[in-house]
């Protein structure tokens, strides 16, 4: 297992833990700064605040996001202002992998808005060539300093893969599940969707095999993650509960 690898307890780790990092923004009342970076706020990402953010602060702003829309303290950014900022240009500070599931959408469950974050999202959440590429020009291109791929609880897609769900052109969709789903060991009794502890297995499983793949299959990503100018991750999202338990 090398340094990037994220195995199942990693996720575990983080789960329940206080993910408000700082003493910052929370609900648009700005309190004390612990750290040196700024407070998130309504205005839009300009070339400046993104050139001025870490990758740790981006991932900061994640969690504290998450924090916010979990504990019902949304920022409540009128995105109108930042559709006239962003006009003429973007710069995102994040790029999140999430599945299409309706109650995932990563805008909303890091409290973001209009220019914040590249949000790739497909069926599982897994990448292929072209969300590949895709994470290259948000990255690489655009700027992005955190790329954060998000499973989730009750995912649809993964039940599917474990039950072998064939329908259509999703047959082939699910196939890009099946690698977690032969990765995840024991559940001998059980290994359909029906066991609810094999689901969250195989969708962590997945979080973690993408995470390898996009380090795998892109040298652009993983060369900018060694350089220390991109901070690539995985986490987990409870459509039960809101929260987010992030890996790192
Ligand atoms: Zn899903």
């Amino acid at each position: 297992m090398n340094a990037h690898t994220h195995d199942r307890r990693s996720f575990l780790r983080g789960t329940g833990r206080t993910v408000l990092a700082c003493g910052c923004a929370v609900g648009g009342l700005a309190l004390p700064l612990a750290s040196a970076h700024a407070a998130q706020t309504c205005t839009a990402q300009t070339a400046a605040s993104q050139k001025a953010l870490s990758p740790q602060d981006a991932l900061t702003y994640l969690k504290e996001g998450n924090a916010r829309f979990a504990a019902g303290k949304p920022m409540v950014c009128n995105p109108t202002p930042q559709v006239a900022a962003t006009a003429t240009g973007q710069h995102p500070f994040a790029a999140v992998v999430s599945c299409i599931d309706s109650r995932a959408p990563a805008n909303l469950i890091f409290d973001q808005s209009i220019g914040d974050v590249f949000e790739p999202r497909i069926a599982g959440n897994f990448v292929n060539d072209d969300m590949i590429g895709s994470l290259e020009f948000a990255c690489a291109a655009a700027g992005a300093k955190v790329l954060m791929v998000v499973g989730h609880t009750e995912c649809g897609a993964v039940k599917g893969a474990c039950d072998d769900v064939v329908l259509g052109n999703l047959t082939q969709t699910l196939a890009n599940i099946k690698p977690a789903v032969a990765a995840v060991q024991g559940f001998d009794s059980d290994r359909t969707s029906a066991n609810a502890a094999f689901v969250q297995a195989v969708a962590e499983k997945n979080v973690e095999l993408t995470l390898a793949r996009i380090r795998q299959r892109s040298s652009i990503l993983a060369g900018l993650e060694k350089k220390g100018d991109l901070i690539i991750t995985g986490a987990m999202y409870d459509v039960g509960t809101g929260k987010v338990a992030f890996a790192a």
